[in-house]
């Protein structure tokens, strides 16, 4: 049986009574006991739709996603089948989380990326998310490491479901959640020894903030979305700003042509 943020790939057996084709393939993201189905076919996305809550694996509600969109990257939602349900409770990495699907940013294809990161971090650094969400890099991280960090998102939801979220959880380490534009509280910030920045579209333009708040022998963790060509020109602006390319990796795809990149900077001294 699929785990939560487990990304599904079925090929579902319709009943016989329904007049759909039989060659409905699909693959959907598990929230807790939501799916999140990314097919831009109305009738093949309903099939789908009628085929996982039949799969006996515990969803009992199903969305259409038809894009990220807005300041706080929300999804653009449509009801397909099951309950009208947008807040769920989501394990990863044996972390729990609890959120509205309708109201947050959250992706559970970053699971692996969330613990490599963690597993990369020492006990006693001190770390800012500028872009957190509801905070699930933080919280796996502060699992597992006796760190401090300070989760900032523009999102009061975010925010909110952060908190929760920290509520669920036992952490080795602290998290301070604020709420506001990443570029005004890091103003007021120490130093830090890491920073994650986690906002694939538009990362590339804090990159002087970041690094203004990012100690001398400190790592900032970016991702964004782009092509090989897009980051190649990103590692020239990159290396213009002052900062080196310690790691460079393919996170996942996101289009035919596009992938989501992690890269690992550190300052040039
Ligand atoms: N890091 C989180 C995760 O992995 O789930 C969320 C990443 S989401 C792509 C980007 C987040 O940045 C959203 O929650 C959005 O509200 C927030 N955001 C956008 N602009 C911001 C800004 N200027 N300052 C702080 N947060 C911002």
């Amino acid at each position: 049986m699929p785990g939560d943020g487990e990304i599904v790939e079925i090929e579902p057996r319709l009943p016989a009574h329904q007049s759909l084709p039989q060659s409905i393939k699909g693959s959907y993201d598990r929230i807790g006991d939501i799916a999140i189905v990314k097919i831009r076919n109305t009738e093949r996305a309903a099939g789908l739709a009628d085929a996982i809550l039949q799969s006996g694996t515990g969803v009992v509600s199903v969305w259409k996603d038809s894009g990220i969109q807005g300041e706080y990257r929300t999804r653009r939602l449509e009801w397909l089948a099951g309950e009208k349900k947008t807040v769920s409770l989501y394990t990863e990495n044996q972390a729990r989380f609890m959120l509205d699907i309708s109201k947050v940013y959250f992706s559970p294809r970053l699971a692996t990326e969330r613990m490599r990161l963690a597993r990369r971090i020492h006990d006693g650094e001190y770390i800012i998310d500028m872009f957190a969400g509801i905070g699930p890099f933080g919280i796996i991280i502060a699992r597992n490491r006796e760190v401090e960090i300070t989760c900032i998102d523009a999102n009061p939801d975010a925010i909110h479901f952060m908190k929760e979220s920290i509520k669920l959880n036992k952490l080795k380490g602290k998290i301070s959640p604020v709420l506001g534009q990443a570029e005004k509280v890091m103003q007021r910030l120490p130093r830090a020894d890491r920073i994650i920045m986690n906002l694939p579209h538009d990362s590339m333009n804090y990159l002087d903030i970041a690094k203004a708040s990012l100690k001398d022998d400190g790592t900032i963790h970016l991702y964004m979305i782009g092509s090989i060509a897009d980051t190649e020109a990103n590692m020239e602006k990159i290396r213009i700003n002052g900062l080196t390319v310690t790691d460079k990796r393919i996170v996942h795809g996101y289009s035919p042509t596009e992938s989501l990149i992690s890269l690992s900077l550190r300052k040039t001294l």
